[in-house]
């Protein structure tokens, strides 16, 4: 059995989600891979998601991290990878992606610069500790021609709700405060953290912490340095 692809109509689909995403929201996405012993195919699972999205001193919107649990499968259906959208970053694995990837034995695609068509691709995949870059695509999917915006489901645009995040308010509103950081503790400690984050992009950091407040979530970091 060689290692099941993704047709050209899947991968174009997932695009045009993530592009839907980043047009309305400025939020990273993500999309699980699945294969079905029934059919023997792969399918797609849009796993209900937050996007956390920061917002500069300029005003412009950035995506900063993506919290999803994957949801129960039917017994025919195996997780085997994930997709996920570095919005207009590049696509490679961050630090978050790798450490989020060594749990999940699989194929991890990463798209990136979402504004240009194509866009990046980049793909590894990692199994019992190691770690595989796939530098010919053609391995894991057809090739990409155009995304496709207007074949993206309702249901998988509905799977995603993004929470604003800005320091400002975080000071001023006890109320934003509460809503401006899911599933996080309004504390000193976070505020602390997001701030440093924000400047100095210590994402290992965050991802730490975030990883402590919020077990059994998987957090991707938005602006993800190295
Ligand atoms: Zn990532």
């Amino acid at each position: 059995m060689s290692y099941p692809r993704l047709t050209r109509q899947m991968i174009e689909q997932v695009v045009g989600f993530f592009d839907i995403i980043a047009s309305y929201y400025d939020s990273e996405a993500a999309v699980l891979l699945v294969w079905n012993r029934d059919t023997r195919q792969v399918e797609l699972v849009v796993p209900k998601q937050v996007g956390t999205v920061g917002t500069s001193y300029y005003g412009n919107r950035y995506p900063l991290d993506l919290a999803y649990e994957i949801p129960p499968l039917a017994k025919h259906q195996m997780l085997i990878g994930d997709i996920h959208s570095h919005v207009d970053g590049p696509a490679y694995a961050s630090w978050t992606d790798k450490a989020d990837e060594a749990y999940r034995p699989g194929l991890h695609l990463v798209v990136g610069r979402i504004q240009q068509e194509p866009p990046e691709f980049y793909c590894a995949v990692t199994a019992d500790g190691g770690r595989f870059e796939v530098k010919d695509l053609k391995l894991v999917m057809e090739s990409y021609q155009e995304r496709r915006r207007n074949e993206v489901p309702e249901e998988w645009i509905d799977q995603v709700s993004v929470e604003e995040w800005s320091l400002s308010k975080h000071h001023t509103s006890p109320e934003t405060e509460r809503k401006a950081a899911p599933g996080m503790p309004a504390s000193s400690t976070f505020d602390d953290i997001a701030a440093t984050r924000r400047e100095a992009e210590d994402l290992p950091a965050a991802k730490t912490v975030a990883g402590l407040l919020t077990p059994g979530t998987l957090h991707h970091g938005g602006q993800e340095n190295e």
